[in-house]
């Protein structure tokens, strides 16, 4: 099957001990089964250290060490498994992080907010709506009659339609898909029960407020290719029209949080917004708990 992904993806690069937050700190990396005969493979040097140093309780993941870090994150922030033994030894979530792949009746692979690089070059690359061909990937038509992609199209080309405002923009895609969020109160209670990796980010998403929106040029179109960039990674793979409907209405939530976020935290340069994004996407996209909460919300 083919493999296709946004322009803007091949200029992707981790930037490992020059990132302000780096994916070894905080999560609990879990190791797949090739990897870990990988890993049981090597007997002696590193690989001991490695075989040590995973969990066997539930799903095999890396025991993490004081401050939560990964415990192969040396102190000069540099992945120690490449380092000593190759990037060949990378487990799969480590050597695909932070990317995410959709299956359709072709494959997509695009680029995860919550890694602030990427989340920099998503929201400095105007052109969101092209992709391309970039190789081939083992797997199958998912034998899906609905065209996501088609329907992200539609959506795309609202968004391109420069006679028509931002702010018509989304106005139009709610009114299209019936979309209507009612008053915020239920939003706030489903941020304020939800897991977090941070503590401090809940006082910040709890910030929220559908009637905070930045006015300047800049901001907005930060939030467009923030809303694009959550089109593309939630709604193809969606099984029919409502259920399109459905991921939709999460995805303009999120870009309201977003919006609203840029507000109070008075965030106005690419990287400030960049960063806020970054929070938005980990604390909601990474957990399969808050993502399913807050789409429940909008059916
Ligand atoms: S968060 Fe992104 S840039 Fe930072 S270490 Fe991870 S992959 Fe690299």
């Amino acid at each position: 099957m083919k493999l296709y992904a946004p322009t803007y993806y091949k200029q992707f690069k981790c930037i490992a001990d020059k990132c302000e937050h780096s994916c070894c700190i905080g999560w609990e990396i879990d190791v797949d089964g090739e990897t870990l005969a990988k890993y049981n493979a090597l007997k002696d040097g590193y690989g001991a250290v490695i075989a040590d140093s995973i969990s066997m309780e539930d799903t095999p993941h890396f025991r993490l060490c004081a401050g939560d870090r990964c415990p192969h994150l040396d102190d000069r922030g540099l992945c120690k498994i490449i380092l000593r033994v190759g990037e060949d030894y990378l487990c799969d979530i480590c050597r695909e992080h932070p990317r995410f792949y959709n299956f359709t009746s072709v494959a997509e692979v695009g680029l995860g907010m919550s890694c602030p690089e990427a989340a920099r070059l998503i929201l400095s690359s105007p052109d969101f709506s092209s992709t391309e061909e970039i190789g081939e990937v083992d797997a199958e038509d998912d034998g899906v009659e609905f065209d996501g992609r088609a329907a992200r199209g539609n959506i795309y080309t609202i968004l391109q339609d420069t006679a028509c405002g931002y702010a018509s923009a989304l106005e139009k895609i709610r009114s299209d898909y019936s979309i209507d969020f009612g008053d915020d109160k239920r939003y706030l209670e489903i941020l304020d029960s939800m897991e977090y990796l941070d503590a401090d980010h809940k006082a910040l998403l709890l910030k929220y407020s559908s009637k905070r929106r930045p006015e300047g040029a800049e901001q907005n179109a930060y939030l467009k290719r923030f809303l694009a960039y959550l089109i593309y990674r939630h709604c193809t793979e969606a099984l029919d029209a409502d259920d399109f409907g459905i991921r939709l209405a999460f995805c303009l939530f999120c870009e309201g949080l977003l919006a609203s976020l840029i507000c109070s935290e008075d965030a106005k340069t690419l990287g400030e917004v960049a960063a806020l994004a970054s929070i938005v996407s980990e604390e909601i996209e990474y957990s399969d708990d808050n993502t399913t909460a807050l789409m429940q919300a909008g059916e």
